[in-house]
């Protein structure tokens, strides 16, 4: 599907900080939901502990308040990759995808009954190495939360920079998180988020052969069905960052 060549444009237009739109518009315009940019958070954890990837219970409550005020509807990981792949998929009127990098507990100890109380989703991409380890996700839980409807993708095996990898090992740490993923929930995978925001041309060829529909990067900016489904864009929060809209526009722009 993405030939090499292809790749070196939007990876080379993508470091250079300048448009990658242009490059990857491999789909026509003009009808709204192409051009429909949706805004995709990106959390880490949520609680009390240190360091700037944490971001306190009543911060992500607030996030959630302001957003549902605002008329924001969350999407699951499932409706956002139709949307990626069927340009007819019906989505709310300001659609939003609330994403979690890591697998920390505290998602389901903190973050989960927040979702839960506001009636929202999240998609939660987790390192299947660490299942169960101190601080982690169990995979009960990971089943719990999928049965009450979050989504889960896979942020790999080991958490090392894929962009950085011999070929082979790019391939395990794909093929087996998918796996690991898809028999502890009984449904498909589809999406990966790149650890450290680390890919490359082998990388999404070797994700697309195994299954994947959409790669999640830790660039900033919305996407849209225009934004390549293997570059996908986020915006980040942090423990020091303030008002979520100041965010949203500061890191809702491309970089
Ligand atoms: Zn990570």
């Amino acid at each position: 599907m993405l030939t090499r060549r292809q790749f070196l444009k939007l990876f080379a237009t993508t470091v250079a900080v300048t448009s990658a739109l242009e490059l990857v518009m491999q789909m026509p315009t003009g009808s709204g939901a192409a051009n429909r940019e949706i805004p995709i958070l990106l959390y880490h954890r949520v609680g009390h502990t240190r360091g700037h990837l944490t971001v306190s219970p009543e911060r992500f409550a607030a996030d959630l308040a302001e957003l549902a005020a605002a008329g924001y509807r969350t999407i699951t990981l499932e409706q956002f990759e139709a949307f990626l792949q069927d340009r007819n998929v019906e989505l709310p009127d300001k659609p939003l995808l609330i994403t979690f990098d890591d697998g920390y507990r505290d998602n389901y100890e903190q973050a989960f009954p927040l979702l839960q109380r506001y009636n929202m989703q999240a998609a939660f991409f987790i390192i299947t190495g660490m299942i169960g380890q101190p601080e982690r996700l169990s995979g009960a839980q990971i089943r719990e939360m999928a049965g009450a409807g979050m989504s889960f993708g896979s942020h790999t095996v080991s958490h090392r920079s894929l962009g950085d990898l011999p070929v082979p090992e790019i391939q395990q740490e794909l093929a087996l998180s998918k796996f690991d993923l898809e028999d502890l929930l009984g449904r498909p995978v589809r999406s990966i988020a790149y650890p450290k925001g680390s890919y490359n041309y082998d990388t999404i060829k070797l994700a697309e052969e195994n299954g994947y529909v959409a790669g999640f990067t830790t660039l900033h900016g919305k996407s849209s069905k225009k934004t390549h489904p293997f570059a996908l864009r986020r915006i980040p929060l942090f423990s020091f960052d303030g008002d979520i809209w100041t965010i949203m526009a500061k890191r809702g722009r491309a970089e």
